[in-house]
């Protein structure tokens, strides 16, 4: 049976994963060896009974109590706490979904990796943080990473049987986000249940609201120079409302390889966990004499300052990735709590970029997690100083 761990399930993500998984046939199909959680340990207790885990894992070391309670006698392990989700990474699992929300979810990652496991990544934080390191640590381990990010699953789709030095370009398609329709001058005053109305997926919230600043896509374009290993001036960015061209890959003929699909983030988690075949999933069909038309329009420089940010960054490479995720991070924070505005995250993200250059080298690339964490915490810091200078 293969062996199978979900890091974050009781996400947006790790519930259509843990959704997959029953529907396989949950325990008599799949042995569930880790199951990682935050908060809620209700659903994360309801996931490893149901898959009979062997151990379910909470973030928070307060909720540990709450956790064991609700699994007495239910034969699974619990544990809490950062090292305790390390430790679950170490235990060897065949496919290990990376959905923890944010660049908590690296060190999980990197550690399942380093066991030799395929790592199913839906925590693009991991690749913009970290992506050279994530890269050569599978490779070092014979390990293998496949995309679950929709556009990069799309991506990945399209180069099936295809020589990658015949791509010419990559096009990443974005819907825009909740706000793509407001005048520009309104932007600034957007309320972040206002930046939480996607118009075509159901995500996670923090996610959401990046789709609508685009520091989603940005983190995309970032994501796909890393996987994919293409140069930044190959990688585009299209707005396409309807959001159901997930990604397309141009060739050196001229030809194009578009991947078209449902709004349905089991589709991409399907592909992953059943690659290299492809099974039957529970995805809606697409009808086209319903759909009528599809749309494209450029993304407005103005609005979306996170792409240019993306650019710079690519440009640097090195920490400047790090950084980058760090200070988004932080910043997105603030934009929850209602201390900054939805324009200032990009003034923030910006801000941290320059300061940190004058502090570090970013253009060295990090040779460690531990190197990659202390850039994290350092930014962290400068982004939360930046945040503050606005108050
Ligand atoms: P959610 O916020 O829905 O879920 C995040 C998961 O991570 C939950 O299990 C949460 O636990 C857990 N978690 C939160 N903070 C921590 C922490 N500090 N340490 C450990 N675990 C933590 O996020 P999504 O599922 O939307 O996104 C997950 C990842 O997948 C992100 O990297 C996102 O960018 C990516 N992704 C998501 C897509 C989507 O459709 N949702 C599409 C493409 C990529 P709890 O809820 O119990 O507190
Ligand atoms: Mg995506």
């Amino acid at each position: 049976m293969r062996r199978v761990s979900v890091f974050g399930a009781t996400g947006s993500i790790g519930e259509s994963t843990f959704d997959l998984l029953l529907r396989g046939g949950g325990h008599l199909a799949y042995q569930t060896v880790a199951l990682t959680g935050g908060r809620n340990v209700t659903r994360l207790a309801e996931m490893a009974r149901a898959l009979r885990a062997e151990v379910a894992v909470t973030a928070h070391e307060d909720c540990l109590t709450d956790l064991r309670r609700l699994l007495e006698g239910s034969g699974v392990q619990v544990a809490a706490g950062e090292a305790a989700l390390r430790e679950a990474a170490e235990r060897p699992a065949d496919w290990v979904m990376s959905a923890i929300v944010g660049a908590a979810g690296l060190a999980p990652g990197m550690i399942a990796l380093e066991q030799g496991a395929t790592l199913a990544l839906a925590n693009k934080e991991s690749l913009v943080t970290a992506g050279e390191l994530l890269m050569q640590t599978a490779a070092r381990h014979g390990a293998r990473v496949l995309p679950v990010d929709s556009e990069h699953s799309a991506i990945f789709q399209a180069l099936v049987g295809e020589d990658i030095a015949t791509v010419e370009r990559i096009i990443l398609t974005a819907s825009g986000g909740a706000l793509r329709d407001w005048p520009l001058e309104r932007l600034a005053t957007a309320s972040v249940a206002e930046a939480l109305a996607h118009p075509n997926w159901s995500m996670g919230p923090r996610i959401t609201i990046d789709s609508a600043s685009m520091f989603n896509k940005a983190l995309e374009v970032i994501e796909t120079r890393e996987y994919f290993g293409v140069a930044p001036e190959q990688i585009e960015v299209i707005i396409h409302p309807e959001s159901l061209i997930h990604s397309m890959v141009g060739y050196s003929d001229g030809a194009i390889m578009a991947h078209l699909g449902a709004h349905d983030m089991r589709h991409a988690i399907g592909y992953a966990l059943n690659w290299p075949e492809r099974q039957e999933l529970p995805v809606a069909r697409l009808n086209f004499a319903e759909i009528a038309r599809l749309s494209f329009r450029a993304p407005e420089d103005a609005r979306y300052p996170a792409l240019r940010l993306a650019r710079e960054v690519m440009a640097v490479r090195g920490k400047a990735g790090t950084v980058f995720n760090a200070a988004k991070e932080v910043a997105l924070d603030h934009f929850i709590a209602g201390s900054c505005g939805f324009l200032e995250m990009a003034g923030i993200v910006e801000d941290t970029l320059s300061c940190m250059a004058g502090q570090l080298t970013l253009s060295a690339a990090p040779v460690s997690l531990a190197e990659v964490l202390e850039t994290d915490a350092l930014a962290r810091v400068r982004a939360a100083e930046m945040a503050d200078k606005l108050q």
